[in-house]
C-alpha cells in the first residue's frame, strides 16, 4: 500500500498533536545544553502548519511537503526552523507532483532531506544534531528496500533507527550549533533536535503502519 495524500495530512495533523505534547519534553532536553526553546519552537511551527492543513487538500504530496518548509522556514526560528525547512523542502521536491509514495519514493525523499539539513547547517554524522537520528534512518531505509520488505515495514525501521541514533547522542560531544559552546559539558545528554527528528519518523511509521 502506497503513501496517498490523505496518509501524508493525518501524518501531519498527527505530527502537530505529538509536537505539542512533546512540547516541554523537547525543551527540557534543550535546557542543559541550548536555550531551552527547541519544544516551542517545533510546536509553534506545527501548529501553524496545522492552520495551513486545509489550503493543502487537493495538492500532490510534493507542493503540500514544500508548503509545510516554507511555513516551518517563516515560524520556527532558530536553528531549527531553517533546518527543517529545509528538510521539508527537499522531500518536497523529491516528490513533486506525485499523489502516491512508494518504498523507493520515501528513500529518495528522505536522503534529499538529509542532504538540506547537511548542507544547511554543515554538520556530518557524530556531531551531536539531528543529523545523528536521520543517517542512521537513511541507512536502514536503503537496506529495507533492498530486502524488498513493505512501507510499513520499511518506516517501523527507519523509525527504530533514529531512535538508535537520537539514544547515540548522549555520550556525544557537540561541535555543531548553541550545544557546541558548552564543550566537554555538552557530554551526557541527548539532543533536542535528534530527539524532534525521531519523533516525526515515529509518528510516520505510527500513521502508515
Ligand atoms: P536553537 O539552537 O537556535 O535554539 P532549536 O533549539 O530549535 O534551535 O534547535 C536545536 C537543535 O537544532 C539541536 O538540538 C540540533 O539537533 C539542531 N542543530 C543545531 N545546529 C545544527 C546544525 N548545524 N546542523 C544540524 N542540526 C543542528
Ligand atoms: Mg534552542
Amino acid at each position: 500500500m502506497p503513501i496517498t495524500t490523505e496518509d501524508t495530512i493525518r501524518w501531519l495533523q498527527r505530527l502537530a498533536v505529538v509536537l505539542h505534547e512533546n512540547r516541554d519534553f523537547l525543551t527540557q532536553l534543550d535546557s542543559p545544553i541550548g536555550d531551552a526553546d527547541h519544544g516551542i519552537n517545533m510546536d509553534r511551527g506545527f501548529q501553524a502548519v496545522v492552520e495551513k492543513l486545509p489550503a493543502l487538500a487537493g495538492m500532490d504530496i510534493g507542493s503540500m511537503l514544500k508548503t509545510v518548509g516554507s511555513t516551518l522556514v517563516s515560524t520556527v526560528g532558530g536553528a531549527s526552523g531553517p533546518l527543517y525547512g529545509t528538510a521539508f523542502l527537499r522531500a518536497g521536491i523529491a516528490s513533486a507532483g506525485k499523489h502516491e509514495l512508494d518504498e523507493a519514493d520515501v528513500v529518495s525523499m528522505l536522503e534529499a532531506a538529509l542532504e538540506g539539513v547537511k548542507a544547511r547547517g554543515k554538520a556530518q554524522p557524530g556531531e551531536k544534531t539531528m543529523v545523528d537520528a536521520l543517517t542512521p534512518a537513511l541507512v536502514a531505509a536503503k537496506e529495507v528496500e533492498a530486502q524488498g520488505l513493505d512501507l510499513s515495514q520499511l518506516l517501523q525501521r527507519v523509525s527504530d533507527a533514529a531512535e538508535a541514533g537520537m539514544k547515540a547522542t548522549i555520550p556525544m560531544l557537540a561541535t555543531k550549533g548553541r550545544a557546541s559552546y558548552l564543550g566537554e559539558r555538552s557530554v551526557g545528554h541527548q539532543d533536542p533536535g535528534a530527539t524532534s527528528s525521531w519523533l516525526i519518523l515515529r509518528t510516520l511509521a505510527e500513521t502508515i503502519g
